[in-house]
């Protein structure tokens, strides 16, 4: 049995990371081609109907993101409908993935326009030290946006209540006391709606701090696994790994802007743009920012996983129960169709937790050996 599920997550993991190289090249093709032949057509086409500038950066990046998603659609439908229901994980009507994916898009259009308006009154208004502001805007921008998608984005994709089951409140507001979540900050959401798969996650900031589990994992594991799960997003709480992440973002988002705008002041000229704050050249800074973050990406997985190896041994000493954390990490892989055991190169680009194997091996190193660390 076990074997077959392995085979199974081997065939279903495989798929995933092809569609995810596939999705990728053609991601990088598309900009490459806007780069240097598609983006000044668009932008003259626009510049037919408006001749305000704000105006035509928006229809301009309504545009660009309407022939993306039109190019990448077979392969958002493939990887996010079809191959969830081959694999049985998915029990997620067409209508209800359409009208997810529509929402997603809209709320990633409104936010998108609203950052490159912003991008640009810069590049207009400071062409040699835009980047600096822009860096600063988007540290802000990642602020916000981390504190109200618990409240202003999750719930437009998923319902979540306060844990109602007796037993299981009782059992992690032991665990989060003295941590500074408290269990009405504890939520339970309805994954199943769309899955078969377990998650769970730590959210939001200062009074948008919010542990959520999903359906998934609530009804069916038992009060011991959850609470090793649970005790895993307290680590992540206790450590303070949402600001951690917000500062690599913030280091990858100075780089990146600092070396959007030497390519830009390159390039301008060589490609046949006005200047920097010519919206045709969108493409440049898109694939600037793309190419650098998938060479940073094994930088920033290594990292993340990293911050996951700490929050799975919190839970492992602050739960004192290994066997429990081990049974979790079994479910899990079989639940949601883990690899468990990565190539290394795949590891390196694709995970950003360290594989479920890794995670037991460690669990056993602790059996045993495991300290009292209930305070
Ligand atoms: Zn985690």
């Amino acid at each position: 049995m076990k074997e077959q599920s392995a085979e199974l997550s081997k065939k279903y993991s495989l798929q995933k990371y092809i569609l995810a190289i596939v999705g990728i090249t053609v991601a990088l093709i598309y900009l490459l081609f806007m780069g240097l032949f598609g983006s000044n057509i668009i932008k003259y086409l626009i510049s037919l109907i408006t001749t305000n500038q704000y105006l035509l950066i928006a229809l301009y990046i309504l545009v660009f993101t309407i022939i993306l998603d039109v190019i990448t659609i077979p392969l958002s439908f493939y990887g996010g409908f079809v191959l969830e229901h081959i694999f049985k994980l998915s029990n997620q009507k067409f209508l209800s993935w359409v009208k997810d994916e529509l929402k997603k898009f809209l709320i990633s259009l409104v936010l998108l326009v609203l950052l490159v308006e912003i991008m640009y009154i810069f590049l207009r208004n400071f062409p040699n030290s835009w980047w600096i502001f822009v860096t600063i805007v988007w540290i802000f921008f990642s602020i916000i946006m981390a504190k109200l998608a618990p409240v202003l984005i999750f719930p437009l994709f998923y319902k979540s209540v306060p844990i109602d089951n007796k037993e299981v409140k009782e059992g992690l507001d032991s665990l989060a006391e003295g941590t500074g979540i408290n269990i009405q900050g504890v939520y339970k959401i309805n994954l199943s709606k769309d899955t078969k798969k377990a998650n769970a996650a730590l959210a939001g900031l200062g009074s948008t701090r919010r542990v959520l589990m999903g359906d998934t994992l609530l009804d069916s594991y038992s009060l011991a696994e959850i609470k090793s799960v649970f005790a895993h997003e307290l680590g992540h709480h206790v450590y303070h790994h949402i600001w951690k992440m917000l500062a690599v973002g913030t280091i990858t988002g100075f780089l990146g802007f600092a070396l959007c705008h030497c390519v830009l002041s390159k390039v301008i000229a060589t490609l046949g743009y006005q200047n920097v704050h010519d919206i045709a050249a969108f493409p440049i800074i898109c694939l600037t920012l793309g190419v650098l973050g998938f060479i940073l990406l094994p930088i920033q997985n290594a990292f993340s996983r990293r911050l996951e190896r700490t929050c799975d041994r919190y839970a492992i000493e602050k739960t004192n129960d290994p066997e429990a954390f081990i049974s979790t990490m079994d479910k899990l892989a079989e639940q949601n169709l883990a690899d468990r055991n990565p190539n290394r190169l795949v590891e390196l680009f694709f995970y950003s937790h360290p594989p479920i194997s890794k995670r037991i091996e460690m669990a056993k190193e602790h059996w045993g050996q495991v300290l009292q660390y209930n305070r």
